[in-house]
């Protein structure tokens, strides 16, 4: 039978777990064995035993991860006109929220906002209530508001969870931040869960409508849902209980986001009647990596105990190197890469390097520059934080939301138009006196004493234009009207102006502007029913997690550079984990804290590890600069526990040129030319697009 030949690529507990065809289902097993493939195996053989492929929603983290789903699926099961829904979880809540919103007092035609708007909006409110920047900047305030609605507090009972008196400002500025995103009727990307949960609770109907759409329900990457995700899911799944996680405790990364890995753990107490799977067989890294995952991981204090086994017996030893500074360490881990791509069989895809913080990948994309090796730098500047690219949404926002206020205030004048900034200020100050939306005083801008007759014609000009837009969009196809809508402001002249002397940069820029054409372009012919509104959405939630970008990236055959936390859920031939020291990994902010934090260090540390199929580099500097002085570093306790020396984190190797490290403080270092034993087997030759292929 055709579902069976499904079964065949399968080990006996995944068959299991594809198998079961009802019921809450958990699938809890370690690093590379599998979970993601019975998810995508377990949706292609409901689909082959008759389930309607659009009754089954699958929801996973990032838009990587939901792409390379969709991409699995359809090659198990061939395209079909109907296809599951797989999603993130912010793209699901948007759909909800599109749908229902106006049931918690929200205008159907919410914004979203993105970070640059939330800052836009924190400086008002922060500006409202008088508190000046030196005590409290727009970033601070963003950075309690978001760590409290993660953790679903509201403004209500944040003051109650305040300790510092900054916490307390923030308390009383995330109320009125609140109020303002309401009144300008839009939320940000926390609210999206937020809201859901809350139209959940308070309207029990459209929750009912909701849960209706759907008769199966499977989540990967389960461990990192925080309490929103996990309480939206549920009332979801409540009435047909055909409820699949799958996820490792040992892999939840997202503690400092809200997540709580108790969760996962606690499903087969939400779910009584829930059928358990665990896979040990681990089908992505040799044996001895999976040696010294297993080993770090022990060190965790509460943790399920589980046994990951290597299917794939032997493989080379992990090394562990130290330079003498941070710049040895990029040049001799680039030099080891070029050798690598030189004498073996291996391509330049086939190699990361993961670091902990956004600072560390500067140097090595230096020495690749200099190496000519093409890389990528995942989660770098994205596309989507372009002026260019900002600037043409926040027109387009404009367009279908005039009161979306950072919005306005982005394209008031930009290109210039003749408005000054102090009568931008007059605008703003009478906005906040009225209580009104910036929007609603352009109108009488003339009678402000700040505003000269210069600015007063610019705002008419603005309102002329919007005005045109929005009808004009309406009747053509919104690609052409956008190129119109860039002919009118003179974009393109803009950006040759403010690039005057760099040619290049003014391609560059205008080639972004085309790229967002082309995105417009491509929305139009593939939604169903295309809208800017659907548009901006779309664009918003990819460029959250730059993952368009990444999409793009990964799938060029160059060297990936990316945090550990980026790398979550992919595989690479070879690794290199660099940086391993105390303050970078763990993190100097997990060292200072009490409680689970360095436990989730260790765990992020696991996800490197288990991220290598055949090769594993872990390194360190000795010394490593801060504000410009060569600092000397610890080495991180990790390499003590993988080393199995963990009573001794202290101990520190004697300063050597680059040379395998030690975790004795006391022995000789050997010299650096042993870094690579001689005598590795060759690779075999892999197919082109394996990357892709290999999430399956
Ligand atoms: P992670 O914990 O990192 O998310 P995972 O448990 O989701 O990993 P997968 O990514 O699904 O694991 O699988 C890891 C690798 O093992 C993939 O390359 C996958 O194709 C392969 N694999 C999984 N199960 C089998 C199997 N039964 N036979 C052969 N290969 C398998
Ligand atoms: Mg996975």
């Amino acid at each position: 039978m055709r579902t069976d030949s499904l079964l065949a690529g399968l080990n006996e507990p995944q068959r299991q777990a594809v198998a079961t065809n009802s019921g809450p289902l958990l699938v809890l097993a370690g690093a590379g064995t599998g979970k993601t493939r019975v998810v995508t195996y377990r949706i292609a053989r409901l689909i082959r035993r008759g389930v309607a492929a659009d009754r089954i929603l699958a929801v996973t983290f990032t838009n990587k991860a939901a792409a390379e789903m969709v991409e699995r699926v359809t090659q198990l099961i061939g395209k079909r006109d109907v296809q599951p829904e797989i999603s993130t979880f912010h793209s699901l809540c948007v759909r909800v929220l599109r749908r229902h919103i106006t049931k918690i007092g929200y205008p159907a035609k919410f914004a979203i906002y993105d970070r640059g708007d939330q800052e836009s909006m924190a400086a008002r409110v922060l500006r409202e209530i008088s508190i000046p920047t030196a005590q409290m900047k727009p970033g601070d305030l963003l950075y309690f508001i978001s760590s409290w609605k993660m953790r679903g507090i509201r403004p209500d009972k944040a003051a109650s969870h305040a300790q510092t008196d900054k916490e307390h400002l923030a308390a009383a500025a995330y109320r009125r931040y609140q109020h303002a995103l309401k009144a300008a009727g839009a939320v940000d990307f926390d609210d999206l869960l937020l809201c859901t949960e809350q139209l959940f609770i308070e309207s029990p109907e459209a929750r009912r409508s909701e849960a209706q759409r759907f008769d199966h329900i499977l989540i990967d990457e389960y461990q990192d849902t925080n309490g929103s995700q996990y309480r939206i899911i549920k009332g979801l799944a409540v009435a047909h209980r055909n409820l699949c996680v799958v996820g490792d405790d040992d892999q939840s990364i997202y503690g400092w986001r809200g997540a709580e890995v108790e969760h996962i753990l606690r499903f087969n107490v939400d779910w009584p009647d829930a059928k358990v799977v665990r896979l040990e067989d681990n089908y992505r890294s040799t044996a001895e990596i999976i040696a010294i995952a297993n080993r770090l991981i022990r060190y965790n204090r509460v943790r399920h105990d589980k046994s990951l086994i290597a299917a794939r017996a032997g493989g080379e030893k992990p090394k562990i190197l130290q330079f003498p500074t941070e710049t040895d360490e990029a040049e001799q881990t680039v030099a080891d890469i070029v050798r690598r791509l030189a004498r073996e069989d291996c391509e330049p895809n086939d190699f990361a390097i993961l670091f902990r913080t956004n600072e560390q990948p500067r140097l090595f994309e230096s020495e690749l520059r200099r190496a000519n090796v093409p890389y990528v730098l995942i989660g770098g500047m994205s596309f989507f934080d372009r002026k260019e690219v900002r600037d043409i949404l926040s027109y387009l926002r404009m367009l279908v939301t005039p009161e979306d206020e950072p919005s306005l205030l982005r394209i008031i004048n930009t290109p210039p138009r003749g408005i000054s900034q102090k009568a931008v200020q007059a605008m703003v100050d009478e906005a906040v006196k009225r209580g009104c939306p910036v929007w609603e005083v352009l109108p009488h801008a003339s009678r402000l004493p700040d505003c000269s007759s210069r600015s007063a014609e610019g705002v008419q000009e603005l309102m002329r234009l919007v005005g045109t837009f929005r009808k004009r969009l309406e009747e053509k196809s919104f690609a052409d009207g956008l190129m119109e809508l860039l002919r009118e402001i003179r974009y393109e002249e803009d950006i040759r102006r403010r690039l005057k002397d760099d040619p290049e940069g003014q391609q560059a820029r205008w080639n972004t502007v085309e790229e967002l054409v082309n995105a417009l372009a491509e929305y139009e012919s593939r939604a169903k029913k295309p809208s800017l509104t659907g548009f901006l959405d779309d664009i918003l939630l990819a460029g959250r997690d730059q993952d368009r970008d990444k999409d793009k990236q990964l799938g060029r055959n160059a060297v990936a550079l990316m945090t550990m936390h980026s790398a979550k859920g992919l595989e690479f031939p070879q690794v290199y984990m660099v940086g391993m020291e105390e303050g970078l990994l763990p993190h100097h902010r997990s060292v200072a804290v009490e409680g689970d934090a360095i436990d989730e260090e260790r765990r992020l540390c696991y996800v490197g590890l288990t991220r290598a199929e055949e090769r594993l580099t872990l390194s360190l500097a000795l010394t490593r600069r801060k504000w410009g002085k060569p600092r000397p570093t610890d080495p991180s306790r990790f390499l003590f526990e993988i080393a199995g020396q963990a009573d001794n984190p202290h101990a520190k190797p004697e300063p050597q040129s680059s040379a395998r490290w030690q975790p004795s403080a006391k022995k000789k270092q050997p010299a650096a030319k042993k870094q690579r034993p001689a005598g590795k087997p060759k690779r075999k030759k892999k197919s082109a697009g394996r990357r892709s292929q290999r999430q399956s």
